[in-house]
């Protein structure tokens, strides 16, 4: 036999519970570079940069792809 609850939960319980359960807009920083809002302490996606260096090369569109 499966176990089951000793007492009933009120629905304000539940519904209590529920309510802190929400979604959460990410913090977003802006670029000093370009401008563009990305996440703090992450490279900028736009334009490869962190912190005045180039990290990476920045992501392209449009990229031909070749097969
Ligand atoms: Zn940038």
């Amino acid at each position: 036999m499966a176990p089951q609850p000793k007492k009933r939960h009120a629905k304000s319980r539940t519904r209590t519970r529920k309510s802190a359960i929400k979604l959460v807009m990410p913090k977003l920083a802006k670029c000093p570079k370009c401008d563009n809002l990305k996440f703090p302490h992450r490279a900028c996606p736009k334009c490869g940069y962190y912190s005045e260096k180039s990290i990476k090369s920045p992501v392209s569109t449009s990229q031909p792809k070749s097969a």
